[in-house]
């Protein structure tokens, strides 16, 4: 394919995604026996406010969603720093939809995320991350991947080596990827920030909705059938909503053309154990979507 006609369709697959502007374009033991063995210590739920209100996110819509469906939470396009992008139109059940699953080849895909991640390590909407990392952390893993797992932002290991989950928080996703059957590279794995917030906070609103732009760009790019979403930070931000992550587990939503679970962080899995087992009953409602038996991941 033409570089130009690779560009331009680039360009619109990330505008169907709501971008609207480019700054520039150029060992412990394995986890199935953490899970077995969580599963037989009763798992205390986290602390859970009330129930999603009228005004939580619908849950999964097999069907496509109707105008009297209930509304997902209205987004509010949080105040931007430095030179702001112009609009990101938000997903959601009433904004614009991609009607068109992407076409791009293998190549075509490699390209197109090469190119969103120069941009993005020029970066410097955010000040204060761009003058603290080492470097951004913008994704890894196959273009093409059925499954996009989407953590909150990267961590000091993180910065240092420029890939996401690869501290102990990642050694931790490594043992669940394996129980799931699957391998890292098969899947793609990036955050909400591509930065690290100094000292691991929690990213800003400003922030989150700073890097949106280049998150929608990889979920454009990549156009999984599944996203799973690791914590608070991840679910909220793709859902547009404000309820919590234990109101938002166990069970699917949909953005775009992607079904979404939602389940606890692993570095919450590290501070709770016990909490492993609600995270596999999560994991095993999304296998069982797939086809894929739990209890045999690999047949
Ligand atoms: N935690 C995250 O959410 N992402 C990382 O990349 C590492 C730790």
């Amino acid at each position: 394919m033409q570089l130009d006609r690779l560009i331009l369709q680039s360009l619109e697959s990330w505008q169907r995604a709501g971008m609207s502007h480019l700054d520039k374009f150029q060992g412990e033991a394995s986890l199935l026996d953490d899970l077995a063995a969580a599963a037989t210590t009763a798992a205390p739920e986290p602390p859970q406010p009330a129930r999603p209100t009228p005004s939580a996110p619908p849950p999964v819509a097999k069907q496509p969603p109707a105008p009297a469906a209930p509304q997902r939470p209205e987004y509010t396009e949080p105040p931007r720093v430095q030179a702001p992008p112009p609009e990101v139109t938000p997903p959601s059940a009433e904004g614009p939809r991609r009607t068109e699953r992407q076409t791009m080849k293998h190549a075509e895909r490699v390209q197109c995320l090469a190119q969103l991640a120069d941009t993005v390590s020029k970066c410097t909407r955010c000040p204060e991350l761009a003058a603290a990392r080492t470097q951004t952390v913008f994704g890894v893993g196959n273009p093409e991947a059925r499954v996009m797992f989407i953590g909150e932002a990267p961590g000091a290991d993180e910065d240092k080596q420029g890939e996401p989950f690869v501290g102990r928080a990642g050694q931790l996703l490594n043992k669940i990827i394996e129980a799931c059957g699957w391998t890292r590279e098969e899947l793609y794995i990036c955050n909400i920030l591509r930065c690290r917030p100094p000292g691991n906070r929690n990213p800003s609103p400003i922030e989150a909705g700073n890097c949106r732009e280049y998150l929608l760009g990889q979920i454009a790019t990549v156009d999984p059938d599944y996203i799973v979403c690791w914590g608070t930070i991840a679910a909220q931000n793709i859902l547009q909503t404000k309820t919590p992550i234990g109101r938002l587990r166990g069970e699917l939503f949909d953005y775009e053309h992607s079904k979404v679970l939602c389940t606890y962080h692993p570095s919450y899995l590290l501070r709770n154990p016990p909490a492993k087992k609600l995270v596999w009953e999560d994991l095993k409602i999304l296998l069982r979507e797939m086809g894929i038996d739990p209890e045999n991941p690999k047949k």
